[in-house]
């Protein structure tokens, strides 16, 4: 996948995307990350972006013409480009839409400021708006690594254990079971002793699995009763 940012702080890349997994798969070239900084469009000699929003209020708006010349420098391989502008005020980002856009070949991602971009940009260069959230950022470049992170390890190849996606949180709307590791009686700073639950240290593989699934099902009743809604 080639994944294109557009931002006014190209130096916020890669960021957390060039670390751990995602770090490796953009060494291994299963994914490539270019950004295309705004200010190199600017309208002035300083490269200014933004203008006052009209209506009045506070706070300043990324211009039009400056995202569509920023998109225009960029030469896309494929048609079926997806579009995505950042923005606290648009769909929400779900597992699902992960796995939907980590099946494209082309990604722009665009990065908001101040008030945001100019409403026309969206509308006329058909960018969609994604939200990482219920929160206001000051800007979309850690929501784009966010979405960019969620995406690219869903790519075959990337993860070394693909199964750990068939189980993990949100797959059957469920959350994850808890976790436990060595050692196996654990005495914290003050001499408590917490014991890891004996089933898991049973070796009995069934009733491991059902141990977990009753826990999956308890945490999602009580933590995200809307997702245990939806159904297993
Ligand atoms: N005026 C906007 C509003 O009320 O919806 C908030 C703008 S925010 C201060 C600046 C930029 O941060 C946005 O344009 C967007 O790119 C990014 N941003 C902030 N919160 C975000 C979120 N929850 N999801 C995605 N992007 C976000």
């Amino acid at each position: 996948m080639r994944v294109i940012i557009l931002t006014p702080y190209p130096e916020m890349f890669p960021g957390a995307l060039g670390h751990s997994i995602i770090g490796n798969a953009l060494d291994n070239k299963k994914f490539s990350l270019e950004t295309i900084n705004l200010h190199d469009f600017g309208i002035d000699k300083r490269g200014s972006i933004d203008d006052q929003p009209f209506g009045g209020g506070p706070g300043m708006v990324i211009r039009p013409d400056v995202v569509e010349n920023a998109l225009n420098s960029v030469l896309f391989n494929s048609k079926s480009i997806r579009k995505i502008f950042l923005t606290p005020s648009g769909q929400k980002l779900t597992q699902n839409i992960l796995q939907e856009l980590s099946q494209h070949t082309e990604m722009v991602i665009l990065c908001g400021r101040f008030e945001g971009v100019d409403q026309r940009v969206i509308e006329t260069l058909g960018f969609q708006e994604i939200s990482i959230g219920d929160y206001v950022l000051s800007g979309g470049e850690i929501a784009a690594q966010v979405l960019v992170e969620g995406c690219i390890r869903l790519i075959p190849g990337v993860l070394g254990q693909p199964q750990s996606l068939l189980e993990e949180t949100f797959s059957n709307n469920l959350l994850e079971y808890p976790h436990y590791t060595r050692p196996q009686v654990w005495e914290d700073n003050q001499g408590n002793k917490h014991e890891v639950p004996e089933v898991l240290t049973s070796g009995h593989h069934e009733k491991i699995e059902r141990w977990r699934k009753d826990k999956s099902i308890e945490k999602t009743k009580t933590l995200r009763p809307d997702l245990f809604k939806k159904g297993i």
